[in-house]
C-alpha cells in the first residue's frame, strides 16, 4: 500500500489553515464584552445551523470555542495557493458576521458601536491565541526528525512570515514566540508546544500524520502566508524523501539546544545583529554547512568545517540550499504532484528575501513582510506626528489586524504598497466552492444540498452524516477517509440520494 501511495501521490500533500480570531468592541454606550461580541456574530450560524460549530458549502469548518475566539478551519486543499485562498474566504466570512452583528448590537448599545475583528495572535489582555497550519506527511516521518529537522527551519522562518507584534519592549518579529515560550518552559504542562503531536491524522493511520503546526502567526500579508506554507512544503518534501530513502536529509544538525529561547531570540532581534543560535550538535551543522558549499567563513577559508556561530539568517539559508540542491534531483516530482506551485518563483522568492535581509535592505521587502510592513507604518506615524503617545502606537498595530473595521492594511493595498496574489472574485469563489481536488469537494457538495432542504447534517473531517442518532433508521453516513479522493463511493451517493439530489 506504501507503494502505491508512491505512485499516486509522490509528493502530494494536504494543507489546512485554522484561524482563530479576536473581537472587541469599542464606542458602544453600554458594557459589551467580547463574549457577546461572539455570540452576535454566531446568532446567524446558529440559527441556521443550530450549533455554534458547523462545516459549510465550501468544505471549511466554522466555529466558536471557549474563550470568545471564532475560528475558520479550511477545507482540505492540495497547493498553498488554494489554501491561501480558502483562509481569505474565511477572513471574509468573519468580517461579514462582525458587521452584521455589529449592525444589531449598535440598536441596543448605540450608534458608535464598533466591532473589531483582529486576525492577529494576542489579544491587549495579553491573551494569546493560534494560527495552525496543517500538512500531511507520511507516517514514515518521525516525530523525532520533526524536531531535529524541521523545528529550526520553523522557528527562523519568521524572518519573513512574522506578523510583528508591538510589545512592552517595542516591535518584535514573531506575535507569538513570546507566548509559546511561556508553556513551553514549565516542562510538565506542553500546552502550547510549537508542533502539536497529538496524534489525529483525519486520514488512513497507517500511511500519514497530520503535522499541527502552532509556532506560525496569523498573516495579512497574502504574499507572506503563501511563502510560508510553500517553503514549508518544500522542506517536508526533503525530510520525508530522506525518511523514505533512510539517509540523511542534511537537515538532522540544525537541531537547537533549546528550541523555545532561540524562537524569543530571533523574534527580538530585528537588527539582525547575528545573534548566534545555540546548536545541539555545532561541529555536525557546520559540516552540513560546508557540504552544501554556503557562503560563509569556513566555506571561503579552504571548506575546513568549524563550529562557527549561525544565526537565523544563516540557519534559512542553509536550507534553501538543501532545499535547491534537493529540487536538482527530484524537481520534476515535486512539480508534478503540485502543478499549481510556481517553485522557481517560490525559490526565488525565498532567497531574494534572505538577501534583502541580509544587506539591511528591508524597504524591498516592506510590500511582503507583515513585520517590516508594520514597522514603516510605525515610522511614518513617528515622522508626521512627533511625540505621539505609544497608545496610538498600539492602536495602529492592532488597526493592522482588523478585518471588520481597520484601514491601515486595505490603504496599503489601494495605494499598491502591499502585494496581493489572491483576487476578490478567487475569494469569493472560494467562499462557495470547496476544493475540487479533494475530499472537501464532496463535503461541501453534501453540506450545500442538505442547507437547501433543510435537513439535518453533521460531519467531521472523515465523516458525513445525515439526520440525528435520535431519529431511529434516519441516520445515514459516509465516511471520507482518503483526504485526496473526490470520487464519491456507494454510501456516499445514497446520503446524495436521499436529499434528492
Ligand atoms: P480543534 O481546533 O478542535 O482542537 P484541530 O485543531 O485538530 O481541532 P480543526 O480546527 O478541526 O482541527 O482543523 C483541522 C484542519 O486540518 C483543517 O484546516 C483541515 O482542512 C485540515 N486537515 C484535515 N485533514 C487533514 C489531513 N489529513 N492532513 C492535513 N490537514 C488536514
Ligand atoms: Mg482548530
Ligand atoms: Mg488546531
Amino acid at each position: 500500500s506504501l507503494r502505491d501511495d508512491e505512485k499516486q501521490h509522490g509528493f502530494a500533500r494536504i494543507f489546512g489553515i485554522e484561524t482563530e480570531y479576536g473581537v472587541s468592541v469599542t464606542g458602544s454606550n453600554k458594557p459589551c464584552d467580547a463574549a457577546t461580541v461572539a455570540m452576535a456574530m454566531f446568532r446567524p450560524v446558529v440559527s441556521r445551523s443550530r450549533s455554534t460549530n458547523t462545516y459549510l458549502s465550501n468544505g471549511a469548518r466554522l466555529y466558536l470555542d471557549v474563550g470568545s475566539h471564532p475560528e475558520y478551519a479550511t477545507a482540505e486543499a492540495r497547493d498553498p495557493l488554494t489554501a491561501l485562498a480558502q483562509d481569505l474566504a474565511g477572513e471574509r466570512l468573519m468580517r461579514q458576521l462582525a458587521l452584521d452583528a455589529q449592525r444589531r448590537l449598535s440598536l441596543e448599545c448605540g450608534e458608535g458601536t464598533t466591532v473589531h475583528l483582529f486576525k492577529n495572535n494576542v489579544d491587549s489582555a495579553g491573551h494569546s491565541f493560534g494560527c495552525h497550519e496543517n500538512y500531511l506527511v507520511r507516517r514514515f516521518v518521525s516525530l523525532h526528525d520533526v524536531e531535529r529537522a524541521l523545528l529550526p527551519f520553523l522557528i527562523t522562518r519568521q524572518i519573513f512570515s512574522g506578523a510583528g507584534r508591538l510589545s512592552e519592549r517595542g516591535l518584535v518579529i514573531s506575535q507569538r514566540a513570546d507566548y509559546l515560550d511561556e508553556s513551553i518552559s514549565s516542562a510538565t504542562t506542553r500546552e502550547r508546544p510549537m508542533v502539536n503531536t497529538r496524534d489525529e491524522p483525519h486520514a488512513d493511520p497507517e500511511r500519514y500524520r497530520r503535522l499541527h503546526v502552532i509556532i506560525g502567526d496569523s498573516n495579512r500579508s497574502q504574499h507572506a502566508g503563501l511563502m510560508k506554507l510553500a517553503t514549508t512544503h518544500l522542506v517536508l518534501c526533503v525530510i520525508e524523501q530522506a525518511a523514505r530513502r533512510g539517509v540523511s536529509s542534511g537537515l538532522e544538525a540544525c537541531a537547537l539546544k533549546d528550541p523555545s529561547s532561540a524562537n524569543r531570540a530571533v523574534s527580538r532581534d530585528l537588527q539582525f545583529s547575528g545573534t548566534p543560535l545555540e546548536l545541539a550538535d555545532a561541529q555536525g551543522f557546520a559540516k552540513a554547512q560546508a557540504e552544501y558549499g554556503e557562503m560563509n567563513s569556513a566555506a571561503a577559508g579552504g571548506g575546513k568545517p568549524c563550529a562557527q556561530a549561525v544565526d537565523a539568517l544563516g540557519m534559512q539559508r542553509h536550507y534553501a540550499a538543501v532545499v535547491a540542491r534537493f529540487l536538482e534531483d527530484y524537481g520534476t516530482q515535486v512539480r508534478e504532484a503540485m502543478p499549481r506551485l510556481d517553485i522557481e518563483a517560490v525559490m526565488r522568492e525565498w532567497n531574494d528575501a534572505l538577501d534583502r535581509l541580509g544587506t539591511g535592505d528591508f524597504a524591498a521587502l516592506e510590500n511582503r513582510v507583515d513585520w517590516i510592513a508594520k514597522q514603516s507604518l510605525f515610522e511614518a506615524l513617528r515622522r508626521r506626528h512627533p511625540g505621539m503617545p505609544a497608545a496610538r502606537f498600539a492602536q495602529l498595530d492592532l488597526d493592522y489586524h482588523d478585518v471588520a473595521n481597520g484601514t491601515a492594511y486595505d490603504s496599503l493595498v489601494r495605494h499598491g504598497a502591499m502585494r496581493t496574489i489572491i483576487t476578490p472574485s478567487q475569494v469569493h469563489e472560494a467562499m462557495v466552492h470547496a476544493p475540487q481536488d479533494t475530499r472537501a469537494a464532496l463535503r461541501g457538495a453534501l453540506v450545500s444540498k442538505a442547507l437547501q432542504c433543510d435537513a439535518r447534517f453533521s460531519c467531521d473531517w472523515t465523516r458525513l452524516t445525515l439526520g440525528t442518532s435520535g431519529q431511529d433508521g434516519e441516520r445515514a453516513e459516509a465516511v471520507l477517509i482518503d483526504p485526496f479522493e473526490t470520487q464519491p463511493g456507494d454510501d456516499y451517493r445514497r446520503l446524495m440520494s436521499r436529499l434528492g439530489a
